[in-house]
């Protein structure tokens, strides 16, 4: 069986334990690999290959720093189909959808990083008479990165690159549920020639190394996305720590369709909205606000080509979806199923989990779901589910719908389905969330701010966001 290892400065090492958790395949149920269960000791070992590495990293010339990062990018791309299947395998996505989405915008985030640290630049503020002020921007030192499973070296490396491309060194954790492409990543920094220690990946529990990389008292920022819960615990460790925090973490997301969309086009985009990555995206909508005059309309539609979805082995080109990424985290998603009908929901389709034949006969799949008649005040409107499962809900106009979008505790997106300029404009406005999409979903400019309101988050990542969390602004004024 395969065992993956930790990348600690530069070398690809066993955890100090010497012990491995087991690697499942969700599409099959069958462990194929196993990953380090490393703790705080191998912490402490990389947090000190990353502050020896810190200061010829963080004085490297500009331009070398972009061109490692580049080449890291490049060391993805030629191994595109490894990467991809990898993901697919690890996580249970179609193979379709990883090489569409994942690995390329892992790739981009990279060169993205790379391209803007040459071009990131710092203010001055000139006081006639006076003087004047220059802010330098500075590498922080040694930082924690902490990513989840869903979309798992799309989100590492887009902590990661900018972390690197500002002067800072890392330490890394992905998800457990999902280790594979990090340590394809690990190998593909040696192929680079990234710097020993510049970038640390320690594999293992959230609360084992997870856990100890947040209570490190060297680590002086952590980038963390994940759940609500999770993120709640890390804050309450890191801020009497007065550690730097950014924490990207759970939605809820409302899907608002008023009657003057194009109602063809918007079921076509909302089905993407709520079932890609078997919904197991911060992003997806999972609450469906229908203008009543077109509610009929739109669940009819909307029913049948949900009902035309096909979810199926990740490998086959024809799966749309594929498999939930944990039989824990089926049962979860499977448990609200029964909840929404105890709530008094009615399952339009789907509601089961799914049974394959072959290769995935023990593999985790759910179909996707949809229920109608709930309030959205109840758990099932409230709470995250975080798989294939939307609720459809009716709207008489503009003010009650915001009152029910508004009403989760998240604010991370939503979606806008209209086409009337001045309505999209206003509730986009009102609406409480941190990315919203019109006629839209999942539209991404890199260089625009990403993140969530509530208990979605706190901080901003993307873009000058990025560059400006991973350095401390220092001011200097001289006197003219
Ligand atoms: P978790 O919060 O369970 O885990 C996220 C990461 O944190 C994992 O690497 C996990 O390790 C680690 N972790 C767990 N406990 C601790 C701890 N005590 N200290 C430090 N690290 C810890 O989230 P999931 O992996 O289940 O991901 C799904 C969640 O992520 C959903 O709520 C989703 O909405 C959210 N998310 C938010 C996004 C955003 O941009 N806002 C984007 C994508 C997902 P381990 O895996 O070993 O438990």
């Amino acid at each position: 069986m395969e065992q993956l290892k930790n990348y600690i400065n530069g070398e690809l090492t066993e955890p100090v334990s010497k012990t491995y958790l087991d690697n499942y395949e969700p599409a099959t149920g069958e462990v194929y690999s196993q990953l380090p269960d490393s703790d705080e000791r191998d912490v402490r070992l990389a947090f000190g290959a990353a502050k020896n590495a810190f200061e010829s990293w963080s004085t490297t010339p500009l331009e070398n720093r972009m061109m490692i990062l580049m080449k890291m990018a490049d060391g993805i791309e030629k191994r595109m189909d490894e990467f991809v299947a990898a993901e697919s395998k690890d996580n249970g996505k179609p193979k379709k959808l990883s090489r569409a989405v994942d690995i390329p915008r892992a790739v981009s985030n990279f060169r993205f990083y790379a391209s803007a640290l040459q071009h990131f630049a710092s203010e001055s503020h000139q006081m006639p008479g006076v003087g004047i002020n220059y802010t330098l921007r500075q590498p922080i030192g040694v930082v924690g990165c902490i990513s989840p499973w869903n979309l798992p070296l799309y989100l590492f490396s887009w902590k990661i690159a900018p972390a690197l491309a500002t002067g800072n060194c890392v330490v890394a954790k992905p998800s457990e549920i999902t280790p594979y492409t990090a340590y394809l990543l690990s190998q593909v920094c040696i192929e680079a020639g990234l710097p020993k220690g510049v970038l640390n990946i320690v594999h293992g529990l959230g609360n084992k190394v997870g856990q100890a990389i947040v209570e490190h008292e060297g680590i002086k920022a952590i980038s963390f996305t994940g759940g609500t819960e999770t993120g709640k615990r890390i804050a309450s460790v890191a801020a009497p720590m007065f550690k730097k925090l950014s924490l990207e973490l759970g939605g809820k997301n409302p899907t608002i369709i008023f009657t003057d969309c194009d109602i063809e086009e918007t079921v076509k985009q909302v089905v993407t909205s709520s079932f890609s990555n078997q919904g197991e995206i911060c992003l997806c909508g999972s609450r469906i606000f229908i203008e009543k005059s077109i509610y009929a309309k739109f669940k009819e539609a909307f029913v049948a080509r949900v009902q035309s979805l096909k979810v199926g082995d990740p490998n086959n080109d024809d799966s749309n979806m594929g498999a939930i990424v944990s039989l824990q985290h089926k049962q979860k998603i499977l448990s609200y199923i029964r909840l929404a009908e105890e709530e008094g929901g009615k399952i339009l389709c789907g509601g089961n989990e799914l049974k394959l034949d072959g290769r995935c006969a023990n593999g985790y799949f759910i179909e996707p779901t949809i229920i109608e008649g709930l309030d959205y005040k109840c758990r099932t409107n409230q709470e995250e589910i975080f798989g294939p499962v939307v609720t459809l809900t009716p709207f008489e106009n503009e003010e009650e719908v915001l009152m029910m979008a508004n009403s989760v505790k998240y604010g991370l997106s939503a979606t806008i389905w209209t086409n009337d300029l001045k309505r999209a404009h206003r509730v986009a406005e009102k609406v409480e969330a941190g990315i919203v999409w019109i006629n839209s979903w999942l539209v991404r400019d890199l260089r625009t701010p990403f993140g969530g309101v509530k208990a979605s988050g706190v901080g901003r990542e993307g873009g000058w966001e990025a560059m400006r969390f991973f350095t401390e602004a220092k001011n200097v004024f001289i006197k003219s």
